[in-house]
């Protein structure tokens, strides 16, 4: 099912949260959707979160996850052009990953922990179209989509290497993950990648 009932949830409140000020919380209820499932269903693999609480504000940019508490700025919504339900569940999504992945105890560079809360965001189908597309980017540090992309070829390559990424991330982090995981050094793989979507 695509639409879990937490989205619903997430629906009214954005309904009602643009015209009224109100604090709502948001307990994570998205165990059995299709991208948070990997993170979710095994308690190794996640940071143990039971309550992410979410604030409709009147901030600045789109939104940021702090200790828990994701704050979006309801102004981007109501300036956004396109599909804003789709948008708001993708940066949802994006932003409960922060809540429940790994950060390698604060030493995982931004570009990993962006580059896996969009994997995940493109795996529940709610990648924005502005993206670039698979094998699109200039490296594979510069996070957000053009990481989510390379991720999602990393991940072809051995099926639950995100999964076991973000479980490695638990205690630290370095470079040689990848090699663990997918026996090449991550420079390697993104000349890979680049070959195989002729770029
Ligand atoms: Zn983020």
């Amino acid at each position: 099912m695509k639409s879990p009932k937490i989205f619903v949830v997430f629906s009214l409140i954005l309904a009602v949260s643009l015209v009224y000020a109100i604090d709502f919380l948001v307990e994570d209820n998205t165990g059995n959707s299709a991208g948070m499932k990997s993170q979710t269903n095994n308690p190794s693999g996640r940071k143990p979160v039971t309550m992410i609480k979410l604030l409709m504000e009147n901030g600045a940019g789109v939104a940021y996850n702090d200790r828990d508490e994701i704050h979006f700025n309801a102004g981007y919504l109501a300036d956004f052009r396109g599909d804003v339900r789709r948008e708001f569940r993708g940066v949802v999504y994006h932003e409960v990953v922060h809540s429940l992945q790994w950060n390698g105890m604060g030493q995982a560079p931004v570009w990993i922990t962006e580059g896996i809360a969009e994997y995940v965001r493109l795996k529940a189908e709610y990648a924005p179209d502005h993206w670039v597309g698979p094998g699109g980017g200039e490296k594979w540090d510069k996070g957000y989509d053009v990481t989510a992309r390379f991720f999602e070829y990393c991940n072809e390559l051995m099926d639950g290497f995100i999964v076991e990424l973000n479980k490695k991330m638990k205690d630290g982090y370095s470079d040689s993950f990848f090699v663990e995981l997918l026996g090449k050094e991550v420079n390697q793989l993104w000349d890979e990648y680049k070959v195989k979507y002729g770029q």
